[in-house]
């Protein structure tokens, strides 16, 4: 499920988000105070893999955390047990396995568990990363330079997460083509080519290191962490020619596209459909969006949707993008118009 079809998913961000602001917090977020005020902790030494387990039925809620957790991993499933106790549709016993590689993923391991992890994975990234002091470290971040870099990295520790869990906080706010190897798991900014699924292979990792357009090694708490930068080559690049005169709206050009690819009568339905992607993926992100980067998004997410991909073969339809980016960073810039 992609985080823009999930409206549980955004309310676990903004309650992360309203936690914030209400103790106006900063890195290193002090989770266990936030949550021994709500809940009973207690450390228990189990032969199980579980990190924690919490009891939701019982007021205030019940704790149980592994004892002797590496404390990075104890800060996070701390932040994970609080999501669970914050968000109120989260009910019963849950048996949480934090794993670092699927903090963002975007399908959930099991239907029902998974998703409520999933949606706690999200929490607890937000409270520690908080958006408002991430934005700022990025803003602007597109090009390739490794002092720059180094120092948004040495920033990101002072959030006292893993390493994996940082680069998968930071990954959310860059924009697309940049990725982050650590052993091998990654972290992508969105409308990225991935490496595969974790844990990644050697060869998967030299295939996607191969391809990438430079790559940088850093050390970082501890870990080697590739940084690459990818280019989206599967797809036909340049700007399209746009002839003065073509006075059409992007859903005309759209139009036209759908009609070609998809045939006259299914051509407003898949239009609709493509529509809604491109709304609903630029308007769930806090990035600055610029039009390369929506252009970008859009098409990686329509080349993963296989009822729709066809329409990356029509000339025309990267006219429509640009078209449709366009009214959208306008729109962004004045909001009243
Ligand atoms: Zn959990």
């Amino acid at each position: 499920m992609a985080p823009e079809d999930w409206p549980n998913l955004k309310a676990a961000r903004n309650r992360a988000n309203s936690l914030i602001r209400k103790f106006n917090l900063t890195p290193p977020v002090d989770v266990k105070t936030l949550l021994l005020e709500r809940a009973q902790v207690e450390y228990v030494d189990w032969p199980h893999q579980c990190d924690a387990v919490t009891v939701l039925s019982e007021d205030p809620p019940r704790v149980f955390v592994r004892d002797g957790l590496p404390p990075l991993r104890e800060r996070f499933t701390l932040a994970h047990e609080l999501a669970h106790i914050s968000l109120a549709w989260h009910i019963g016993t849950v048996n949480c396995q934090v794993d670092p590689a699927l903090i963002d993923s975007e399908l959930p391991v099991t239907p029902a568990a998974g998703t409520q992890e999933r949606e706690a994975n999200e929490f607890a990234s937000r409270l520690l990363a908080p958006d408002h002091w991430l934005r700022p470290l990025v803003k602007g971040l597109s090009s390739f330079e490794r002092s720059v870099m180094q120092l948004t990295l040495d920033n990101l520790t002072r959030a006292e997460m893993s390493a994996q869990a940082g680069l998968i906080a930071l990954s959310r706010h860059l924009l697309p083509g940049h990725a982050f190897i650590i052993d091998q798991n990654f972290a992508t900014s969105r409308g990225t080519m991935r490496p595969g699924n974790s844990p990644l292979s050697d060869a998967e990792i030299a295939q996607y290191l191969e391809q990438s357009v430079a790559v940088e090694e850093f050390s970082h708490q501890g870990r080697t962490v590739l940084w690459a930068l990818t280019d989206d080559s599967s797809f036909p690049s340049g700007r399209y020619q746009w002839q003065s005169d073509d006075t059409r709206t992007p859903h005309q050009v759209l139009i036209s596209c759908c009609s070609r690819v998809f045939g006259e009568d299914s051509a407003q339905a898949k239009a609709w459909s493509i529509n809604g992607v491109v709304g609903g993926m630029t308007n769930t992100s806090e990035m600055d969006w610029h039009e390369e980067a929506i252009i970008s998004v859009v098409r990686q997410r329509i080349s993963n949707t296989a009822e729709l991909r066809e329409i990356l073969s029509d000339p025309e339809f990267l006219l429509y993008l640009q078209k449709r980016a366009r009214a959208i960073v306008l729109k962004r810039a004045n909001p009243s118009k």
